[in-house]
């Protein structure tokens, strides 16, 4: 994950016109192809999206199953469905998202295009277009599908200019450029969720608080990895678990003493790079809008 990618700060200015430029590619397109990730399937929803969207069909794609548990997956799949037609998750990197996509974007469009064939009509090919908040996966995504590197990545907000379509097969074609929105701010749990996923970058979070959150998610869901990974006893102190976690790393500093800081940071940089296995940090029977 590139720091550079998430140094995006959403000042009202930004969002006004990431607003704009979603409006603007809205109006080109049949469809929209929603990405959240699939560990925090509703803190990854931008606040706005669907007044936004409106009634255009949208084709939910939760991003990242690799790193989520499979058996949640599930359920967020089935729980989501019962509000949106199509919702499928996806491995973005290893999955045949080409396929994927393209096809559940035809069967969600299938009946208008019925009906214009019923009318004599010869349907174009359906236009779609990718939206998400940062990091969900959208340029990765995009250069799948359209077999190419050389997309622009980076998540700036409204970079419509030179827009292209990409011409995903004879039916579909997708704009080769991602509607990038911003995430919700509004709820310090949500947002530390967004921080544990990496959806905003740690300076917008003391990193201890959001340390602190997954510790105690992790005590209460898979006290059994925690342990695993660093040799610990799960103990009811927090402070005193970390501290056991840094010795056990052998995080110390002057005086035999645990660095502390350094151990907070360890642990983060543990949890990204999925030390303690699949997670799923926002669970369906605990959600929360
Ligand atoms: P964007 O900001 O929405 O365009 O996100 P990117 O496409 O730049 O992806 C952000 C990071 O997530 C990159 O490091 C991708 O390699 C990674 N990524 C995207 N999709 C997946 C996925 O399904 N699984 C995993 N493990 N990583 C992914």
């Amino acid at each position: 994950m590139s720091n550079q990618k998430l140094n995006i700060q959403w000042f009202p200015g930004h969002m006004t016109k990431a607003k704009r430029e979603m409006q603007s590619m809205l109006s080109m397109v049949d469809m929209v192809i929603e990405l959240r990730d699939a560990r925090v399937p509703n803190a990854s929803k931008n606040p706005l999206i669907d007044e936004l969207v409106g009634q255009k069909p949208r084709l939910i794609v939760l991003t990242k199953i690799d790193k989520a548990e499979d058996e949640e997956t599930k359920r967020w799949i089935q729980l989501l469905s019962n509000e949106y037609t199509v919702v499928v998750g996806v491995d973005v990197l290893h999955d045949n998202v080409k396929k994927i996509i393209s096809e559940n974007a035809l069967f969600l469009m299938k009946e208008k295009r019925e009906r214009q064939i019923k009318k004599g009509m010869n349907p174009r090919a359906v236009r779609c277009m990718v939206c998400g908040i940062p990091n969900v996966g959208k340029s990765t995504l995009i250069n799948q599908i359209a077999a190419k590197k050389t997309l622009v990545t980076g998540d700036r907000p409204g970079v419509t200019k030179n827009t292209r379509w990409v011409k995903v097969n004879k039916d579909i074609e997708l704009l080769d450029t991602p509607g990038v929105l911003w995430p919700k701010f509004e709820d310090e749990q949500i947002g530390i969720l967004l921080a544990i996923t990496g959806a905003i970058r740690d300076q917008v979070l003391p990193l201890e608080e959001v340390a602190y959150a997954a510790l105690k998610y992790l005590k209460a869901y898979f006290p059994e990895r925690l342990q695993e990974a660093y040799g610990v006893t799960i103990i009811e102190n927090n402070y005193k678990l970390f501290l056991e976690i840094g010795r056990n790393r052998n995080l110390l500093q002057k005086g035999n003493e645990v660095d502390y800081n350094r151990t907070i940071e360890t642990f983060m940089k543990d949890i990204r790079a999925n030390r303690f296995g699949k997670i799923t940090w926002e669970r369906t029977d605990a959600v929360h809008e």
